[in-house]
């Protein structure tokens, strides 16, 4: 392993959230890594236009990304892309020490977690060749590219019917695609499925293929019935996937208050339970999981985070216990 690198703040993930956090790290004259197992962008890259950024009526997910990191490399932060973080462990000195992949150990008092969360995907073929051009896995972001279209959903949780009636608003037709004979999903929300003309569910019912015209545009699903194991074919342009997230958080070898989902609670300076780790982003149990939210979680914990250093310096801060994570759900 290399020799240690020290920081005073090491952020693992170079999305908007990481990106953003960087730029206010470095502003502020901090030592400031970023350590991102692919490309910077985040899920900006998966992201053809984005319509919902103030400032921008349209741009693109990439150009976006783009403008985020050069932002963030101009106030001074390290990006450093291909570096997969594997630990993050607080010592008895307070510090922490970050373990990548690559063998690079890194240093920090302060350590901000914006690993962001990965859809479950279906797994069949298609998924990943159309993802982004007709596959989607996030109803607020891509809806509104399929007004007037036929869509399927496919889950039967609260995801999936929530965001099955969300598109009513712009697809013409919803077909609800579910493995199962009955929905997950609360009463309340299936109610208000049921009660929707435009939603019709496909039961017991599984997709095992994503056709497009090889030009980059889903136009049917393959479809299995699995009572009757009948296939049939149901056109459609767009299909949007809600089968599960799960928060990229396994990283923290430590205890830290998680929600249900495993997504880290932070209190409103984005400080998890562990003193000098923040959270931010869609790693962060919260409402909504957005480019602005991460963006505004970003700022937040980067300030907060040298507002810690601080207080550190001070001997205020940084002795807080550690408790390590003994089976279950470690974060
Ligand atoms: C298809 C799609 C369309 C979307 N459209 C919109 C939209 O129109 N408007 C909108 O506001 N939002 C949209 N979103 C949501 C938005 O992109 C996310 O909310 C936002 O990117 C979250 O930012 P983040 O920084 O928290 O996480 P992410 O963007 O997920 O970034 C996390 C980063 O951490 C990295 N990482 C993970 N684990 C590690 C590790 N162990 N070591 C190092 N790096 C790691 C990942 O590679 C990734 O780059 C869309 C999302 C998708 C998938």
């Amino acid at each position: 392993m290399e020799s240690s690198t020290d920081y005073d703040i090491v952020i693992v993930g170079a999305g908007p959230a990481g990106l953003t956090a960087a730029l206010y790290a470095g502003r502020s004259m901090l030592r400031t890594v970023v350590l991102e197992l692919g490309v910077p962008g985040g899920e900006l890259l998966k992201t053809e236009a984005i319509e919902d950024y103030p400032g921008f009526e349209h741009i693109d997910g990439s150009k976006l990304a783009e403008l985020f990191e050069s932002h963030a490399r101009k106030f001074g932060a390290e990006i450093r892309p291909f570096t997969s973080v594997t630990a993050v462990r607080k010592g008895s000195d307070g510090v922490f020490d970050i373990e990548t992949e690559e063998g690079v150990r890194f240093r920090a008092p302060a350590v901000i977690v914006t690993s962001g969360g990965t859809p479950v995907r279906l797994g069949v073929p298609g998924e990943a060749e159309y993802a982004g051009k007709g596959v989607s896995y996030c109803a607020i972001c891509d809806g509104a590219f399929f007004k007037g279209h036929t869509v399927a959903v496919v889950g039967g949780g609260d995801a999936a019917v929530e965001e099955s009636d969300f598109l009513t608003r712009y697809a013409e037709k919803v077909y609800l695609v579910h493995r199962r004979g009955e929905l997950r999903a609360s009463k309340i929300l299936q109610e208000r499925v049921f009660a929707n003309p435009k939603i019709e569910v496909v039961w017991d019912t599984a997709v095992t293929e994503i056709v497009g015209d090889g030009n980059g545009l889903v136009h049917n699903l393959r479809l299995r019935n699995l009572k009757t194991h009948t296939q049939w074919d149901l056109a459609a342009t767009g299909i949007f996937i809600f089968i599960g997230f799960r928060p990229n958080t396994g990283i923290v070898e430590a205890h830290v208050d998680h929600d249900d989902m495993g997504y880290l609670r932070t209190d409103a300076n984005m400080e998890t339970s562990l003193g000098g780790l923040f959270a931010a982003g869609d790693v962060r149990a919260q409402l909504t999981r957005q480019v602005t939210t991460a963006a505004g979680d970003g700022t937040t914990a980067a300030i907060a985070a040298e507002k810690y250093l601080t207080a550190r310096r001070m001997g205020q801060r940084g002795g807080e216990p550690v408790i390590v994570a003994t089976g279950g759900y470690a974060v």
